[in-house]
């Protein structure tokens, strides 16, 4: 039995960052960039107005009050998306929208507020009364604040999240090089299980690891790739991976302890290699690990890591999220593999039994500026429920054999993902 970290270095070992590809960037969220933007034009490309007023000359607002106001002559209209091509001269004013490019000779925008504007019968008036002394600059946005032409506005190996969709689209880029998604090939294995598309047989259950493995496939950026469900026989199991050896990984549930039908090891043994089968762990005792043989597109030989998941139905969501993800991570060229880690205080004892890493199903709440970790019930690893209740996995060190109520504990937070981590 190998320790939780030996495992996932193992499994880490066999995985490889993939290939780049051209994404549309709505669809690249979640996904890293392969190439460093750099911007061809400025943003904003021309110097405009950040509120709506007046394009004046800071010189022409001198001892300008509202005793005393200065009037300019109102030479145009310029809103948001057109160009004036009158220039400011002394004694002018155009009158301008937030957004519009400010004319030539103006040096700084003085708002409605600060006019008379509002006093006036109506908005096309020849002339406008200035209120107040701007300072030259003053409401100007100018070409380039946000970006300059030529600077490096986003670097290679940035997560792309909402923002950097949108710093993407300022740049008027449509389509982004990103390193692509790994497509995981999802298989149930069991003499007992039926799709959730077919009626239930007495002595049957309804598959859901493929279900929920498919989700957090999903949820972590991968691509699942559905193989259905393989019989407890080496003849099945082998003909359902096959059909998936051109995914980037195969990940089984089932099939992995030591009962007469638990075929998954044997099959990796056979068509592959195995790495290793027992991890010192709770739930996920049972979980194997190797790379089956497989060929590549350039007809190469190649291997494609096999990650068995217990068949329970908690321990197969308990070790995809501590193995599986952070080889998707990996694949997806994230440097940040580890789920987010907090400190908090238990609510409830916890004994290990056996000398296994206990990770237990709890709810974490905050109170005041610390976490409670409650359990969610019963701990048992067919109780799926538990995940559905659980915000998080409260971790019970392998040597800890009691945790008593009011411990310090660590919790992994399975709602957040890593790129919430500061
Ligand atoms: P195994 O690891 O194959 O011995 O399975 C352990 C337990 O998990 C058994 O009670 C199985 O019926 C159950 N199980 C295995 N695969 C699935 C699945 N795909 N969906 C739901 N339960 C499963
Ligand atoms: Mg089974």
């Amino acid at each position: 039995m190998i320790s939780v970290e030996e495992a996932l270095e193992k499994v880490l070992s066999y995985v490889d960052v993939l290939e780049a590809e051209s994404a549309p960037i709505l669809e690249s969220q979640g996904q890293v960039l392969a190439e460093d933007i750099v911007s061809k034009i400025d943003i904003p490309p021309l110097d405009n107005a950040a509120m709506d007023g007046y394009a004046v000359r800071a010189d022409d607002t001198r001892g300008a009050s509202g005793q005393s106001p200065r009037f300019l002559r109102v030479i145009d209209t310029v809103i948001a998306g057109a160009i004036s091509r009158r220039e400011v001269t002394q004694g002018t004013a155009v009158r301008i929208m937030t957004g519009a490019p400010v004319p030539a000779g103006a040096d700084s925008v003085i708002r409605f507020e600060d006019t008379d504007e509002a006093g006036r019968q109506s908005s096309n008036s020849h002339e406008i009364g200035i209120l107040c002394e701007v300072r030259s600059g003053l409401n100007i946005r100018c070409a380039g604040e946000d970006i300059a032409r030529g600077a490096t506005v986003l670097g290679k190996g940035t997560v792309i999240r909402p923002a950097e969709v949108g710093v993407l689209a300022s740049l008027g880029m449509s389509t982004v090089k990103v390193i692509r998604r790994p497509v995981v090939a999802v298989l149930a294995t069991g003499n007992e299980l039926v799709d959730i598309s077919q009626p239930l047989p007495a002595g049957k259950i309804y598959n859901s690891n493929t279900y929920s493995v498919a989700a957090l496939v999903r949820r972590y950026g991968g691509i699942p790739k559905i193989l259905g469900i393989a019989l407890d026989s080496e003849k099945s199991l082998v003909t359902k991976l096959r059909q998936g050896l051109d995914a980037d990984m195969l990940i089984t549930s089932g099939g992995v302890s030591v009962g007469d039908y638990d075929m998954v090891k044997d099959v990796l043994a056979s068509e592959g290699e195995i790495s290793f089968w027992t991890v010192r762990m709770k739930p996920g005792k049972p979980l194997a690990f190797g790379a089956f043989r497989g060929v590549a597109k350039n007809g190469s030989p190649r291997r494609i890591p096999h990650l068995g998941l217990p068949g329970n139905p908690v321990s197969s969501m308990v070790t995809f999220e501590l193995f599986a993800r952070p080889a998707m991570l990996k694949m997806m060229g994230k440097k940040n593999l580890a789920k987010p880690v907090i400190d908090a205080v238990l609510e409830e004892p916890v004994v290990n039994t056996d000398g296994r890493r206990m990770y237990i199903r709890a709810i974490i709440t905050k109170r005041g500026n610390k976490h409670y970790a409650r359990l969610t019930g019963p701990q048992g690893s067919g109780i799926l429920t538990s995940m559905s209740l659980a915000n998080g996995l409260v971790v019970i060190p392998e040597d800890t054999a009691r945790a008593r109520a009011g411990d310090m504990v660590k919790v992994i937070m399975l709602g957040w993902d890593e790129e919430n981590n500061i």
